[in-house]
């Protein structure tokens, strides 16, 4: 019988403030924009006996808790810990599949003979997340990921809910059919209408009205209620390329404008390496001239890099094997191949100065998240260019 964990971090972001900072224990935290039209990333349980919850308006979350303690996301600490924890995870099993930077599903059905079965090793692993983290996680164990998940949401914080197998239906039955993904505002009130409420209404109602009442998604809306899910936990791969490309409402007519253009989707591309824990080895530029030939470029380079200018450089180093002279490019992106996340160990030849841009990167990914993306211009890159 298959063991699916599903483990997700309580309250992650308030929680990683509140345990790096002694003052914020005990009170109620909203990370989130410090602008009140900004919304509430995550709240503390402090908070949410206030009605505050993640997703709100800050402005609404303000009134509802005016004691609320704002504190700006801190992205590159959040996927710091989560680095931790899925370092943790992957002690017990290799097959774990991230959901978010707080959240996965793992396969132990093959870890039992070691480590004990699945509601033993939920505990061994929310016992070391406290310990080497000091932060709490909540576990559901069941023999699917559908129950799995349910599970663990069912009552956080600091829970562990096993659904012994062959209980799954029963399990389901009584639950409010919300508790369900992707039942919410939309649908919900729809299958209220005509009298469904709980997961067990869905399981015994003919498949064939819930495809009338919500599409072809009906079908798996009833498999699900019905405790039937094999789906299998896909192991996270590091992906196999990281880009990004614009098209140009004018088409670019010098090579000062296509290197301002790779300087913007080098930034984009180190933001969304930095953000995701990943270094690329290799840089890749597209270019589409106003005919719509497509000529693309690439650079190797010595070691695995992830901030703007590194990027940026090595893009602009290849202009010279592109036609440029009296040409109209439409099109410019970078993609950056070869990706791991492993960080580049201090080598004889390595960069000392690319740690510090990386650094820098995870700062502006910081502001990007509090401030909304607001493509934070590198003067310095520029005047360098
Ligand atoms: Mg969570």
């Amino acid at each position: 019988m298959r063991q699916i964990l599903h483990i997700d971090m309580d309250a992650f972001y308030a929680s990683v403030e509140q345990n790096d900072d002694p003052a914020l224990r005990g009170k109620p935290v909203v990370v989130g924009g410090p602008s009140r039209r900004g919304v509430v990333c995550a709240a503390s349980y402090e908070a949410r006996p206030f009605g505050v919850h993640s997703a709100m308006p800050m402005g609404e979350a303000l009134r509802l808790c005016p004691k609320a303690i704002v504190v700006a996301p801190r992205m590159a600490r959040y996927a710091e810990v989560s680095g931790i924890v899925f370092e943790i995870f992957g002690r017990f099993t290799p097959l774990v599949e991230g959901l978010s930077l707080d959240e996965a599903f793992l396969d132990v059905t093959r870890s039992q003979s070691l480590f004990g079965d699945g509601a033993a090793i939920a505990r061994q692993i929310k016992d070391a997340v406290r310990r080497e983290t000091g932060l709490v996680a909540s576990a559901g164990v069941a023999s699917s990921k559908f129950v799995a998940k349910i599970a663990s949401d069912l009552k956080k914080p600091d829970a562990l809910v096993v659904v012994p197998a062959g209980e799954e239906a029963r399990f389901l039955d009584p639950l409010p059919m919300e508790r369900m993904w992707g039942i919410g505002n939309k649908t919900a009130p729809r299958l209220r209408e005509v009298g469904l409420r709980t997961i067990g209404d869905l399981a015994r109602s003919d498949p064939r009205r819930l495809t009338g009442l919500l599409g072809s998604w009906g079908r798996e809306v009833h498999a699900l209620a019905r405790g039937d899910d094999d789906r299998d936990v896909v192991p996270d791969v590091a992906p196999k390329s990281i880009g990004s490309e614009e098209t140009h409402e004018y088409d670019l007519t010098s090579r000062e404008a296509v290197a301002e253009s790779l300087l913007d989707r080098a930034s984009h591309v180190a933001q969304r390496l930095v953000r995701e824990g990943y270094w690329a080895r290799v840089v890749t530029v597209k270019l589409k001239y106003a005919d719509f030939t497509l000529l693309t470029r690439r650079a190797s380079l010595s070691e695995a890099v992830s901030d703007t200018q590194s990027l940026y450089e090595a893009a602009c180093g290849t202009l010279d094997r592109f036609p440029l002279d009296g040409e109209r490019v439409r099109l410019v992106g970078i993609s950056t191949s070869e990706i791991t996340d492993v960080a580049p160990g201090p080598t004889l030849f390595s960069d000392p100065a690319a740690s510090k841009r990386r650094k820098l990167e995870e700062l502006v990914n910081d502001v990007a998240v509090r401030y909304g993306d607001v493509g934070i211009t590198r003067a310095t890159l520029l005047r360098q260019k």
